[in-house]
């Protein structure tokens, strides 16, 4: 990676939003919210912010290996969610991490821990630190805690062009990941919207989606095999297209968040680079109308990489609607055949449900790069950057993701959007807005993914983005919809995911902790409570 990551924002210190960006998103929710100007709290400086002194000392055999570096400890000190923002702009640095290992092998990732339990400490893995669910923070206790890097473990470390698989370190941050790849002309293309600042184990770890939204959508469809150091001891699974021997150790690992060891290496499934694509972009006057379109493509089984339908507030603020007409954008891609009959096949669908397609936009020979679909994925790759300008202006800019059957569909958005709309007005005193688009698709149902805006009083961000947030988590998590469909659980999710899992599960998932981590070293709080 060139350069030094924002310790209070998204990417690196270099990277921030052209001035017309901005005034562009203050004049958008300036006009939103009926206000002339904003007062805007300047991002912190690394100087101003005094950090607790560490609570603990590295023993000399692990000085190489470990920092209590003013900086260090701030950049670890938060994930990437709003909360993070407002706490970060808040200058509220109040529980940092007392010193972050950045191992360089799997000898030294024992021995830090080996050091974490004789001296009872807390260790949080980190691989990108882009959760946005407070995985990665260090939780309120008086045990010392140590946030483990995984940065140097960043490398691709065999190919194996016959079965089209890899073996890839777990701290290997997407882009490094891909360049590593492509000289074999293969690809794991998971892309998700974090891609240039998150880890393939961090990927696993919190069974991350990518961009495309069917067949494959889970990092673990990709996962052939695991290598993990838990404090008990390493393991490691047999490299297997498929297997039926038992409940697989594989599927232990992918989403335990951390809690039950360090995922070091894994064996990932691969495919050839994609060269034909197709890909137009369809508008609809009616959201149910077109997610009733999208059930149909789906349940056609052409398995488009991209069935994105964004409602009508969406497509506006992200530049590729009117903001009266829903707009799906449609891709298809293969590296073995053209894609045009799979595309003229799901425009007859979105004909035959009241859609209308723009014949500027139809691309058959490229990326999706004009019209709404290209304006779509401008926008996408630029929205990481949104929160660290409006968080200081006192905008609460979140989201939350889930996923639902269709014959439940309807009533579920329509009630989830609604008391969300509620609770903002109820919290804030003024309207907001929600607007909700599908990132990904199945047979089965949608993943509705929803996004909302509110003016926030910027001495309480924290407090009123948790009201809302309480408030759409209660009904989304009581109409039987799943708390995160990729965003994982965290510590911020934690209430609504013991509602949702079994108890009987809930106890064989603390078997598996204390048998893999008897003295409860690893981000505890995080899907289990500390042990008993
Ligand atoms: C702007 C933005 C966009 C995002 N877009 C998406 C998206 O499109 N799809 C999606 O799924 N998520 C998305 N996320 C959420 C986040 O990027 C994912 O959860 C991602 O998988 C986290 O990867 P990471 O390497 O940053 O992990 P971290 O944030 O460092 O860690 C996440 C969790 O995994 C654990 N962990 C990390 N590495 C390891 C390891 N090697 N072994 C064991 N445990 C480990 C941590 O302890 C923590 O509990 C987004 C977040 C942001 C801020």
């Amino acid at each position: 990676m060139q350069g030094r990551l924002k310790f209070w924002g998204w990417g690196l210190e270099s990277e921030v939003l052209r001035p017309e960006e901005v005034s562009t998103l203050e004049a958008t929710h300036a006009h939103r919210f009926g206000i002339a100007a904003f007062d805007v709290t300047p991002a912190p400086r690394a100087e101003e912010i005094r950090l607790r002194a560490p609570r603990v000392t590295p023993p000399v055999s692990l000085r190489e290996v470990c920092s209590t570096d003013h900086y260090q400890r701030l950049l670890h000190s938060y994930g990437r969610s709003f909360f993070d923002s407002a706490r970060i702009f808040a200058r509220d640095f109040a529980n940092p991490p007392d010193v972050v290992a950045f191992p360089r092998d799997e000898r030294e990732i024992v021995a830090v821990l080996d050091w974490c339990d004789s001296v009872n400490a807390v260790a949080i893995p980190w691989g990108g630190g882009s959760s946005v669910v407070g995985g990665v923070e260090p939780p309120r206790t008086d045990r010392h805690v140590v946030t483990i890097d995984l940065k140097h473990l960043g490398r691709v470390l065999e190919i194996d062009r016959t079965s089209q698989a890899a073996r890839i370190q777990g701290g290997t941050y997407g882009p490094a990941l891909e360049s590593q790849l492509k000289p074999s002309g293969l690809t794991l293309r998971h892309f998700p919207q974090s891609f240039e600042f998150s880890t393939l184990g961090g990927w696993i770890a919190t069974r991350s989606g990518g961009h495309y939204a069917t067949l494959y959508t889970h990092i673990d469809d990709f996962v052939e095999s695991l290598r993990v150091v838990t404090p008990a001891g390493t393991l490691e699974s047999f490299r297997l297209p498929g297997s039926g021997a038992g409940p697989s150790p594989d599927r232990l690992f992918i989403g335990s968040e951390g809690i039950l060891g360090i995922i070091t290496e894994a064996w990932m499934r691969l495919r050839p680079r994609p060269t034909f694509r197709a890909a137009t972009s369809a508008r609809f006057k009616e959201f149910y109308q077109a997610a009733e379109c999208v059930r149909a493509i789906s349940q056609s089984h052409l398995y488009p990489a991209n069935t994105r339908l964004l409602d009508a507030g969406e497509a506006l603020v992200n530049g590729a609607g009117d903001g009266r007409h829903s707009i799906l954008v449609l891709t298809f891609e293969s590296a073995d055949r053209p894609q045009e009959a799979n595309l003229q096949r799901a425009l007859e669908i979105v004909r035959a449900n009241g859609g209308e397609y723009d014949e500027r936009a139809l691309n058959t020979d490229g990326a999706q790069r004009q019209g709404a679909a290209g304006q779509w994925r401008d926008s996408f790759l630029r929205m990481p950057y949104y929160r660290e300008v409006l968080t200081p202006r006192g905008i609460i800019a979140d989201t939350f993701e889930t996923s639902i059957t269709w014959d439940r569909f309807p009533g579920f958005h329509a009630k989830v959007k609604a008391e969300t709309e509620r609770a903002i007005e109820d919290v804030t005193g003024k309207k907001g807005v929600v607007t909700c688009r599908f990132t990904h698709v199945y047979p089965d149902g949608p993943a509705p993914y929803f996004s909302f805006h509110a003016l926030g009083d910027k001495r309480r961000l924290v407090e009123q983005c948790w009201e809302i947030k309480i408030a759409a988590s209660e009904v989304l998590n009581a109409l039987g919809g799943t708390i995160t469909h990729h965003h994982a659980v965290g510590r911020d999710h934690r209430r609504w995911y013991d509602k949702q899992r079994p108890d009987l599960f809930a106890g064989a998932l603390r078997a598996a902790k204390k048998s893999l981590d008897p003295r409860g070293i690893l981000n505890p709080g995080v899907l289990v409570d500390a042990l008993a």
